[in-house]
């Protein structure tokens, strides 16, 4: 909105601008000076042609001279003549200066002719093709000085000479007012320089820290814009390239080619036209083929160039280029919206400019330099649009960069659930493995507690299973092992071996007499005295079955085993257990055999040998120790 505004006032003060500016029109009838002398301007003639012809030629020859009636002479190969009579009412001499402000010309030559005196004033000359050193005055238009005598009268004859456009804007000062033009002058070309450099420092750096072309471009831009304005305005050969016409001679087409040029190759970036495509593109190549083209043609053959710049290939380019402006904006190129607006300023002073020098508009300041004014205001639209630019971008890359914060905060509350899940799944498991550990801990402990309990059931069942109920001595099936491997033992280490057999005396008396149960207590009471009768390591003392016992004794012979029986048999004998106030009598009958190197007795044979020795105890009496002998073992005890 506010810029559709500000294009609005633009093209207002431009329209108002070209219709009322009259202030350097190109035929100012009278000039006064400061002293109140005037300067009376007659009217201008003109005639194309005679490019070789002198002066005095064009004073004397009967040419056609035809009146002027616009300041501009069109295009004309061979140049042209132009006349018109000063008249100065000034009482003393003065000084006048005339000013053509269209310093892109080739060669102007001008020369006073004084008919009072039939004299010839100094021929001068000014354009860029001659050398600013060569030229009357140091100043950026062509200015000829007009000398005077006071009431005098004087023909100016002109001849000009260009390859482009023979505009002919014709201003005549008094010293004052020139000085006073000049200051102003220079002081809006500076202001207007001052204002360019600003905005091409400030997107020269914007490229530098961007590095995005576009910014590049622009700055070729305005390059070429500022190239093109030292030209027309004459400034450049003033103060840039004062002697070196060679170069000067190209700079008009030059420039004003590159300024078409450049603006193509920005807004082809600027506006990415290449992405929309269709005409517009196509336009854009097209024209920066033809300017590109035109550019080359003008460095190598100036003159050709020239012609290519023609003014009505400017005109249908600048309406060819806002069309395809005018497109892309409607197709929704933001940039391009603001690049028509700029771009339009400068395109209304352009074509004002080309109107004017194609004579339809009034050849004046606003028309002659309201490009300036054009372009100033199109380049800080410009480069409002690239700050726009910048701004949308930022605007973008912000939102680009909040949703990838976003995407990233998602990311890590994903993981933190999934952390958490794992972490989750992690407890459990050690849960469970805590479970697990403590049921098998207790079934490895119930394992044990059973292993044990079997264990001790093992122990009870082998203990019984060696051991008899009743006297808790070994039983007859442990004795026979354990005599089996105590003779093979004795064999090997030829040690004696002894076996004591005993057994009670009329035991089956004891038992009718005072019970079963009285018969078991003496048959524990003597299994105790018997146990401690064979306590060494190695004895074994087992029942042998009823009122039967065994004691095995290794290493002792015969003789000890006898004493040792003797012993067993005195405390048998010594027990007397008691059955109510009655002291029994209770006598055992032992049998010893040994086995015993040399031996009296065969292992195989050796508890019959006892037997049989126990047999004799018996039948010699009882309570007694019978030692076997020799032959003993041969026979089998018969008891
Ligand atoms: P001898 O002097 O000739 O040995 O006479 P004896 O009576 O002791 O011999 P006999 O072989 O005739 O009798 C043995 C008796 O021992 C018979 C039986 O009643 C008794 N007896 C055997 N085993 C047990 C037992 O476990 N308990 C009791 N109370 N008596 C038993
Ligand atoms: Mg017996
Ligand atoms: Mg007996």
């Amino acid at each position: 909105m506010r810029f559709r505004r500000l294009l609005l006032c633009c093209l207002l003060t431009a329209f108002a601008g070209l219709m009322s500016g009259q202030a350097i029109a190109a035929f100012v009838p009278s000039v006064v000076s400061k002293s109140g002398a005037e300067l009376h301007m007659g009217p201008v003639e003109w005639l194309p042609g005679h490019p070789d012809a002198d002066f005095t030629a064009a004073h004397t020859a009967p040419w056609q001279w035809q009146p002027l009636a616009k300041p501009n002479l069109k295009k004309q190969r061979d140049g042209a003549w132009v006349r018109f009579e000063v008249d100065s009412n000034a009482t003393s001499a003065e000084r006048w200066y005339l000013s053509l402000k269209w310093p892109v010309l080739d060669k102007v030559r001008v020369r006073l002719f004084y008919p009072a005196e039939g004299e010839w004033g100094p021929l001068m000359q000014a354009g860029d093709h001659i050398p600013k050193r060569d030229q009357p005055l140091a100043d950026h238009n062509l200015v000829f000085p007009l000398e005077l005598r006071g009431n005098e009268r004087a023909v100016v004859y002109m001849q000009v000479q260009a390859h482009e456009l023979m505009a002919l804007p014709l201003s005549i000062y008094d010293e004052t007012a020139f000085a006073a033009e000049k200051i102003t002058d220079v002081a809006m070309i500076s202001l207007f320089f001052g204002g360019m450099l600003v905005i091409l420092l400030y997107n020269s750096s914007l490229f530098v820290f961007t590095r995005d072309v576009a910014y590049l471009l622009y700055v070729a831009y305005l390059l070429s814009a500022l190239f093109y304005v030292l030209t027309i305005t004459g400034f450049g050969q003033l103060f840039l390239w004062p002697d070196t016409p060679v170069f000067a001679r190209r700079f008009y087409a030059l420039s004003a080619a590159l300024c078409f040029f450049t603006p193509l190759l920005f807004a082809s970036r600027f506006l990415r036209v290449r992405s929309y495509g269709g005409w517009p593109w196509l336009v854009t190549w097209v024209l920066m083929g033809y300017w590109g083209g035109v550019i080359l043609v003008t460095l190598f053959a100036p003159s050709l160039g020239r012609y290519l710049m023609a003014e009505p290939v400017a005109l249908v380019h600048c309406i060819l280029t806002m069309a395809a402006v005018i497109n892309l904006w409607i197709r929704g190129n933001r940039s391009a919206r603001l690049f028509t607006i700029a771009w339009s300023t400068l395109l209304v002073a352009t074509i004002a400019h080309l109107l004017a020098l194609e004579g339809l508009l009034p050849l004046n300041a606003l028309t002659l330099h309201g490009q300036l004014i054009g372009m100033f205001a199109e380049f800080v639209l410009l480069s409002m649009a690239l700050a726009e630019r910048i701004n949308h971008e930022r605007d973008r890359r912000i939102l680009a960069q909040q949703s990838a914060l976003q995407a990233s905060d998602a990311l890590a509350q994903e993981r933190e659930s999934r952390l958490q899940a794992q972490q989750q799944a992690l407890e459990m498991q050690i849960r469970n493995n805590e479970a697990l550990e403590a049921r098998v801990y207790e079934r490895t402990r119930a394992l044990e507690e059973a292993k044990r309990g079997l264990e001790r059931v093992n122990e009870q069942l082998t203990r019984m299973s060696v051991t008899d109920a009743l006297t808790q001595l070994s039983n007859r099936g442990h004795f026979d092992l354990m005599i089996d491997e105590e003779i093979r033992r004795a064999q090997r280490t030829e040690t004696p071996l002894s076996v004591l057999l005993l057994d009670i005396d009329h035991f089956k008396r004891v038992n009718d007499t005072y019970g079963h149960a009285f018969g078991d207590d003496c048959l524990r009471l003597v299994a105790d005295t018997l146990k401690q009768h064979g306590q060494r390591a190695g004895d074994v003392v087992a029942r042998y079955g009823g009122e039967e016992f065994v004691i095995a004794l290794p290493g002792m012979n015969s003789r000890e085993a006898g004493e040792q029986a003797e012993r067993v048999r005195a405390a048998v004998a010594a027990l007397r257990p008691a059955h109510g106030e009655q002291r029994l009598e209770l006598t055992i009958s032992i049998g010893v055999a040994t086995l015993q190197p040399p031996a009296n007795c065969a292992p195989s044979h050796l508890l019959a040998c006892a037997d049989a020795a126990l047999y004799r105890a018996k039948h010699n009496g009882r309570n007694q120790v019978a030692i076997a002998e020799a032959d003993e073992a041969l026979e089998p005890s018969t008891s």
